[in-house]
């Protein structure tokens, strides 16, 4: 059978940069032309996956999933590669808002995209949703979660998230146990208790609020 030859040529050319991508030392020279082979030989891989009709059926796989024999791919899972441009901007999927005035039974049938990337190492979730009902609290306390669209950012132990109606940032992961922190408006707060915040408001003659600039404390990126 052609195609399962095809296969296991691709598989060893695989295994075979593989080796040399992960090797304890690979030379820098070397590195970049292995990782672009391997993205090749990926490619030709889903080509050639997606003319396999799994004839052989299915094996158990090391997490307990069914693997294809010949090809490898794991069964129900669709998967979909990207394409991109090396060089230049990067475009995955269109910016989506919430599609209706209903509110559904649960996330999931709420749900229009939710995907997460890791981007440089920067990680980025993007959760777009329809109002849906959630018993987070019990099921006695069942509450409304409003449609939204929520775009996070983490990047070096900060936490970004832009919503419909709040823009949040968390410089802290709150530690499992630990007291949840305080909150409040600047006008509540002394001015004593202000110069802990190294914090710059950004606004215009008529005090029309901009922006803020937080100085960070310096440390190693
Ligand atoms: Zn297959």
């Amino acid at each position: 059978m052609q195609l399962k030859r095809d296969l296991k040529q691709i598989f060893r050319a695989l295994d075979f940069v593989g080796k040399h991508l992960n090797g304890r030392r690979p030379p820098k020279a070397t590195q970049q032309l292995y990782f672009d082979v391997y993205q090749a030989l990926g490619l030709a891989w889903e080509f050639l996956g997606l003319q396999c009709k799994h004839w052989d059926g299915y094996k158990c796989g090391r997490d307990g999933k069914q693997v294809c024999r010949i090809c490898g791919k794991i069964k129900g899972v669709q998967e979909r590669l990207f394409l991109l441009t090396d060089s230049g901007m990067k475009r995955i999927g269109r910016r989506a808002a919430p599609t209706s005035k209903k509110t559904f039974a649960n996330k999931s049938k709420a749900q229009i995209v939710h995907d997460q990337m890791v981007f440089h190492g920067a990680f980025v979730d993007v959760d777009v949703h329809n109002s849906y009902k959630s018993s987070l609290f019990g099921k006695d306390h069942e509450i409304t979660v409003a449609a939204d669209r929520t775009v996070t950012l983490k990047e070096s132990g900060i936490k970004c998230s832009v919503d419909e109606h709040v823009i949040d940032l968390k410089i802290e992961e709150r530690q499992k146990g630990q007291k949840p922190p305080y909150g409040g408006f600047p006008w509540e707060l002394s001015k004593e208790k202000l110069k802990h915040f190294p914090v710059i408001f950004r606004f215009d003659d008529n005090y029309r609020f901009l922006g803020l600039t937080i100085i960070r404390p310096v440390k190693k990126l």
